[in-house]
């Protein structure tokens, strides 16, 4: 059974309810709109790259078609999970210890198919859910934990999640990982990756034009296989996410909004 084939089967159980129908053609629209008429093409750059993702699954779905062209051409890619991802749906069977376990495993497995190493894949092991209401201390070590990845891997461009991204662990890993980049000193290229974006928000009343003017389109219709694989590795996420919002990541674009750093 191919990658397409198991997905396909597998969106035909889940529930498809009118609100995720209208969500759907809702951000379908969004998408199309900002790909064809607001985004500018996203050159290939050689530059080695540092991901901060908020759960395990959040780096495939926004940029796995950007980490597997890099990683086909040998450039450094490092991914960063800030949360433990235990706040995720799925089985109830499964207490919170075994569902971090089933998402570590699961992100090593889509990266393996990305072509990142264990070795560049980090876990900070935050609570999930709780990137907004960390206390001053809390805070303060994870800028630091960010600040001394960044420092010892001096990326030339950082991913991070939109900050208008519409969920609160998304929204603070923009917030966390833009301190640590200014406290570190160092110059990078910041580009934000949408994940629920485009689904949640009513988006024009959300995004200004200048966002929407720093948009950027990334064509990866040559790993496209590569990121519906690594999708397919998350397969506890996949049986609790809204088919609709899952269909948008398995396209040919990816979408980038660039940030000042
Ligand atoms: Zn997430």
């Amino acid at each position: 059974m191919t990658i397409k084939t198991y997905l396909q089967q597998l969106q035909k159980l889940l529930p498809n309810t009118w609100i995720e129908q209208i969500q759907y053609i809702h951000s379908s629209l969004l998408f199309r709109c900002i790909l064809f008429l607001g985004s500018k093409p996203l050159t290939f750059s050689h530059k080695s790259t540092m991901v901060f993702s908020p759960h395990q699954d959040d780096e495939t779905f926004g940029c796995g078609g950007m980490i597997a062209n890099k990683r086909e051409h040998g450039i450094q890619v490092v991914v960063v999970f800030l949360t433990n991802g235990q706040g995720a749906g799925g089985s109830q069977l499964n207490s919170h210890d075994k569902i971090i376990q089933i998402r570590k495993q699961e992100a090593l497995t889509a990266l393996e198919f990305l072509g990142v190493e264990p070795s560049k894949i980090h876990f900070l092991d935050k609570h999930d859910g709780h990137l907004q209401k960390l206390n001053h201390q809390e805070r303060k070590e994870t800028i630091e934990q960010v600040m001394y990845l960044i420092e010892f891997y001096q990326p030339q461009e950082i991913y991070v999640p939109h900050k208008k991204d519409c969920h609160q662990d998304h929204e603070a890993t923009y917030e966390l990982v833009k301190v640590a980049i200014a406290q570190a000193g160092i110059t990078v290229d910041l580009l934000q990756y949408p994940i629920w974006l485009f689904w949640r928000s009513p988006l024009f009343i959300l995004l200004k034009l200048q966002d929407i003017a720093a948009a950027y389109s990334l064509s990866i219709t040559l790993v496209q296989e590569k990121k519906q694989q690594a999708i397919a590795a998350y397969s506890s996420q996949l049986e609790s996410l809204p088919r609709g919002f899952i269909n948008r990541f398995l396209g040919d674009y990816e979408i980038y909004f660039k940030a000042k750093s």
